[in-house]
């Protein structure tokens, strides 16, 4: 049974952060708009739950805020989204190597010393930093440069690892210019990294001085209520344009808008929603699916963007049965630790203390990516086996979890490989046929919550100047009796975008 179309001004498919934040720009700038949403929760991959007294994050685990247009989120909703900022004691980050965890040196003093280089690698990093060659190629992989500038054993122990911890990714196959633009613009004209990076500190400390509001939001962050709370508060604001519940299984091209045809609660009941003015927010694969029939070029190359899957398990311990003291951040595996089978984890309660409670330690693991591109097929067991098995040593673990809680992600987080951008431009420029269609999400500029609200803020504000003016021309137009102007596609031009990938 197909029930009855509503129509809004405005549609934005995809309740993740990037929907949520454009559907909210466009609500607050007074134009009507519907948010549809398959999940009865909000937030996409930013998932929260409280269980046992503990917040348990699914998904990402903290933000690091780098723009305005999140800084002016956050101070919209701080009434009732409180941050909460990273302790002191989640500064320490450790690796792991050959079966010892070591914390990793944040300054020249810790370097000398750190067991995690060897003499060799020690000064191939001290020469490299001072001096060395700027790129041959416009587009180098993030481990060519590393190599080239820092050594091949920080490459393949420090940066690998960072990387794996990002984008869940493989810093060989990953775009330098896509992932770390800003570092790219350095790789490619200067010849110190050490100079270079003494400039941009002290830039930095000249904007905060002339600006001290900038550092509101300093360091990670996470919030009371856990992550989930931003999207639940965006989502509140929406009223009833917010339509969760439904998946979009089709859209139709008809006199000027669009008729979207969706499936409710999963119970198979139709429904359609009609609208002038389309954003899809959906993950890169979905959205390949939604625009095939209207734009196919476009549809492959969204369809060509590879993603990492991944599995998330938190896992609670009585204190008493961790022996490690588990005070940092946690801790990243690199690649070249055939042994073990994680990529990474988490001491989310050192991090975030109001995650836990008091004779509970959290443990927060990460495998999959390149490291075991099989593991969100693995059943429950199979991976709570295998992660026990690898921490009990390095954690010194005794007896087994007394919460375990397994989330799986698959094609979740999207890979730059080198020549994203270009296929983002390609994607842009196919889907500019769609007149007032458009798409955003982390698979274009920006895997970071950061970047995702970002470019929301951008284009949601920018949409809804097009849709203002439009109803100005409208009104015009009718009380001078001539034709509307405005009706067609406003150009989808985009200030050059700055990419801050800062997934932590
Ligand atoms: C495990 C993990 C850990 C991460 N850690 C961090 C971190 O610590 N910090 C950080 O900054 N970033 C982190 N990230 C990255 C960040 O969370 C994501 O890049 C970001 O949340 C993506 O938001 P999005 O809105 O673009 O997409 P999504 O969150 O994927 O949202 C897309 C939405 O579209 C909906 N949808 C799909 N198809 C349809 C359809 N047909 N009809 C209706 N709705 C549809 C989906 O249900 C979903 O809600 C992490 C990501 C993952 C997966």
């Amino acid at each position: 049974m197909t029930r009855s179309d509503r129509t809004f001004q405005a549609i934005v498919v995809g309740a993740g952060i990037s929907g949520l934040v454009t559907a909210w720009r466009l609500k607050k700038a007074g134009v009507d708009v519907g948010l549809l949403e398959i999940e009865k929760a909000l937030g996409g991959c930013m998932r929260t739950e409280k269980r046992d007294g503990l917040i348990l994050e699914k998904g990402p685990f903290n933000v690091l805020v780098r723009d305005d247009a999140f800084r002016n989120l956050l101070d919209e909703c701080a009434g009732e989204v409180a941050t909460v900022t990273a302790s002191e004691a989640g500064n320490a980050r450790f690796l792991y190597r050959k079966g010892v965890l070591h914390e990793v040196p944040m300054g020249p003093g810790g370097l000398i010393g750190t067991p995690l280089l060897s003499f060799g690698a020690k000064t191939r990093l001290l020469t490299g930093m001072l001096f060395s060659r700027p790129a041959r190629n416009d587009e180098p992989t993030i481990a060519e440069a590393a190599r080239r500038r820092l050594g091949a054993e920080v490459a393949d122990t420090f940066i690998s690892s960072i990387v794996a911890g990002v984008f869940g990714g493989d810093s060989r196959r990953l775009s330098l210019k896509a992932c770390f633009p800003k570092a790219w613009q350095f790789d490619r004209r200067k010849w110190s990294p050490l100079l270079y990076e003494m400039k941009v500190l002290r830039e930095k400390r000249r904007r905060l001085q002339a600006d001290p509001e900038l550092n509101r939001y300093r360091g990670l962050i996470s919030f009371r209520d856990g992550l989930q709370a931003l999207p639940d508060w965006l989502g509140r604001q929406l009223g009833d344009g917010l339509l969760p519940g439904r998946r979009v299984v089709s859209i139709e091209q008809y006199g000027g808008s669009y008729r979207l045809h969706c499936l409710r609660n999963g119970r198979g009941t139709e429904e359609t929603f009609s609208c002038r003015h389309l954003v899809l927010a959906t993950p890169a694969p979905a959205t390949s699916r939604l625009l095939q029939p209207l734009a196919p070029e476009a549809s492959d190359i969204l369809d060509s963007i590879q993603s990492a899957s991944l599995v998330v398990l938190n896992l609670a311990y009585r204190e008493e049965d961790v022996g490690h003291p588990m005070q940092g951040y946690g801790f990243l595996v690199p690649a070249s630790e055939g042994d073990m089978p994680v990529m990474g984890v988490l001491w989310a309660d050192s991090a975030f203390p109001h995650h836990g409670r008091e004779g509970t330690r959290i443990i927060r693991v990460f495998m999959g990516g390149p490291r075991d591109a099989q593991a969100t097929e693995r059943s429950d067991a199979e991976l709570l086996d295998i992660a026990t098995s690898a921490l009990r040593g390095p954690l010194q673990l005794a007896g087994e979890p007394s919460l375990v809680d397994i989330c799986r992600w698959p094609r979740a987080i999207p890979q730059y490989h080198v020549g994203h951008l270009d296929r983002v431009q390609r994607i842009e420029s196919e889907i500019s046929i769609l007149p007032r269609l458009y798409v955003i999400g982390s698979y274009l500029r920006g895997v970071s919550i950061n970047d995702c609200v970002r470019e929301a803020t951008e284009l949601g504000e920018r949409l809804a100047g097009d849709i203002m003016a439009e109803r100005t021309s409208a009104a015009a137009a009718r009380l001078n009796g001539t034709p509307a102007s405005g009706a067609g596609r406003q150009p989808a031009a985009r200030a050059s975008s700055r990419i801050d990938s800062s997934v932590a």
